[in-house]
């Protein structure tokens, strides 16, 4: 099943230029109806049920169907994050309710380095990759 916007649930991302959803999505999927506030997925058949949506919609609104391989039956799977996690909570059709934590990140929040500390390579026009040669541990890019 694709992606679900629960209109209830939806507020419209507050009126922002971009919706979180809009923002995140691969597809370019979603839109907002900006007379109701409530954002829907245009075009569900080309839906591939990625989660992005589910996971960055700050109000739990978008709903897509659990894969079968890790909630079976048709489960309902809500996602919350934190700064450095990620619970989900899977509800299953006869009641049965279990959370499972994860964490999503190695580096404080905020510390990212962008570049991962290869912003003095100086070949970013290059047909080489970014980092190489050093990143590969070798002292020049092999050629033919
Ligand atoms: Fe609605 Fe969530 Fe999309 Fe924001 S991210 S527009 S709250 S569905
Ligand atoms: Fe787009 Fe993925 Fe959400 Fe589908 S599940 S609407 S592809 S972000």
């Amino acid at each position: 099943m694709p992606s679900y916007v629960n209109p209830e649930k939806c507020d419209g991302c507050k009126a922002l230029d971009k919706t979180a959803c809009q923002h995140i999505c691969p597809n370019d999927l979603m839109v907002l109806d900006k007379d109701a506030m409530k954002a829907y997925n245009r075009e569900p058949e080309m839906c591939w049920e990625c989660y992005n949506c589910v996971k960055i919609c700050p109000t739990q609104a978008v709903d897509v169907r659990g894969y079968a391989d890790f909630v079976p039956m048709g489960a309902s799977v809500v996602p919350m994050r934190s700064t450095d996690n990620i619970m989900w909570t899977v509800k299953f059709r006869n009641g049965m309710v279990k959370r499972f934590k994860f964490p999503i990140r190695t580096t404080p929040e905020g510390k990212a380095e962008p570049a991962g500390g290869w912003d003095n390579t100086p070949e970013m026009d290059s047909a080489n990759l970014y980092t190489e040669p050093e990143s590969t541990g070798m002292a020049a890019v092999w050629t033919k």
